[in-house]
């Protein structure tokens, strides 16, 4: 399946509880524009790659509504990027950022690249040429990029740089720069914490004890081990995470400080080699039997019809971006498992992004206590409202937060007077 179908699938769903009229639909779904870029780089002298060392990538930008504010979504570097995929992560971000209450409305971007097969001289050249073809559509006002996976700070600082040899000094025309360089403290932590916050409060409302709610985590990157760090914190036990490299399983929870070090200290950000672990495949994490939570924070799609049956943890928080898709998503709702909807879930990024742009435009620096309280009213707030709408309507909590985002952007373009 498709990804911007699966996101269709989704809006559908909740579409149709709130019986909007199909001309209605068309408008809310189908993006305001969709850019497609070459990106054209000199492959440093040493890397053998062609007759005049050149290597050409296909760039994407896609705004899908701005109803609600300026668009804003992240930039991908992956091979896997597509004008299809981009789409639908652009459309998630509309109703995420609305979810949230954000004054924000949805974009998203990346390259078809491996970033892995590029030296950090290439990445920049990478970013400056991609800047270049799409600086005249983002601005602070308009589309706020930020990074997503394959992408962090360093290409946020190359983007606002080359950015600003086009408009001048405008640090609020994309989040996630280094704290040094008019970045937000806290930006960095910010949605593996929001998921970490989300699953405290949903547990507790479910009445289980964290001590005895054993989480898996798949993807040890940005997302997964900050949420692995805090729910540590919180006492969970972190029975599980993955990487690329593989699944790392303890049975009474793992060390994650000692996780932490292994990854800051391999080359790549890896587990690879790390040796306090059972090692089991790549794809075990997902259907451990004795995980209570589990946390796909890694890729889109990785709970599907041919996984579904096996999948045993009754609680699912989606860090990542569409790891579920709708088929599957109707068989774990039927078994009563609980999913926190990615567009819930791993809103605090975009929270986090949207104080960073608050004080770059007012010149003011927030300490990071105040980064962290305003993180967890926001998601805690977003948390309350979901949960009391899937009650009121009884649907799933991913229906009831796609009603909640789809109402507000609707009524933004009611109010804005020559729309439905
Ligand atoms: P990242 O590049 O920092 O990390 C990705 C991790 O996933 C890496 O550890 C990688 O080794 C691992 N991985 C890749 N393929 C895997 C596989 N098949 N099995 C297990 N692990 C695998 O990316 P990130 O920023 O942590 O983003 C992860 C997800 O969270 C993405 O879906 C992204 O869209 C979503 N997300 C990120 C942010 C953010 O602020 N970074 C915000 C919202 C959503």
């Amino acid at each position: 399946m498709r990804a911007f179908e699966a996101t269709q699938i989704f809006f559908d769903r909740a579409a149709d509880r709130l019986e909007i009229p199909k001309d209605v639909r068309d408008m809310l779904l189908m993006p305001k524009r969709e850019v497609q870029v070459q990106v054209t780089i000199e492959r440093d002298p040493d890397s053998n790659c062609g007759d005049q060392g050149l290597a050409t990538f296909v760039g994407f930008r896609v705004q899908h509504d701005n109803s609600r504010g300026p668009m804003k979504g992240g930039l991908r570097y992956h091979h896997e990027v597509d004008l299809d995929e981009t789409r639908a992560l652009a459309s998630l971000m509309t109703w995420k950022t609305a979810v949230v209450n954000l004054p924000y409305g949805g974009a998203k971007g990346g390259i078809g690249v491996d970033p892995s097969q590029l030296s950090d001289r290439e990445k920049e050249r990478l970013t400056r040429a991609f800047v270049d073809q799409i600086h005249d559509i983002v601005g602070p006002d308009t589309d706020i990029p930020a990074p997503d996976m394959g992408t962090g700070h360093r290409e946020m600082s190359w983007f606002r740089n080359q950015w600003e040899k086009y408009h001048g000094f405008k640090p609020s025309v994309i989040t996630g720069k280094p704290v040094e360089e008019y970045g937000a403290k806290g930006r960095e932590e910010a949605t593996g914490r929001g998921v970490g916050i989300l699953t405290v409060k949903l547990m507790k409302r479910l009445g289980r004890k964290a001590e005895e709610s054993k989480v898996a985590i798949q993807g040890f990157g940005n997302v997964g081990s900050h949420a692995a760090k805090f729910l540590h914190e919180a006492q969970f036990p972190i029975i599980a995470v993955s990487d690329v490299s593989g699944t790392y399983y303890s049975k009474d929870g793992l060390n994650v400080p000692e996780l932490l070090r292994h990854k800051f200290s391999h080359p790549q950000g890896l587990l690879e080699g790390f040796e306090h672990a059972e090692k089991l495949p790549l794809d075990a994490l997902l259907t451990l039997p004795d995980a209570q939570v589990l946390i796909p924070a890694a890729l889109g799609g990785v709970i599907n019809e041919k996984n579904v049956d096996q999948i045993q943890a009754p609680v699912i928080m989606e860090a990542a971006n569409g790891p579920i898709y709708p088929g599957a998503d109707e068989c774990l709702h039927n078994r009563g498992v609980t999913v926190v909807p990615d567009i819930l879930a791993n809103a605090g990024g975009v929270t986090v992004s949207y104080f960073e742009w608050v004080q770059n435009r007012q010149h003011y620096r927030w300490p990071l206590d105040r980064v962290r309280q305003e993180l967890d009213r926001t998601m805690s707030d977003a948390f309350e409202e979901v949960w009391q709408t899937s009650q009121q309507h009884e649907v799933s909590l991913r229906t009831a937060a796609y009603m909640i985002g789809i109402q507000r952007v609707r009524r933004a373009s009611e109010l804005a007077g020559s729309k439905a």
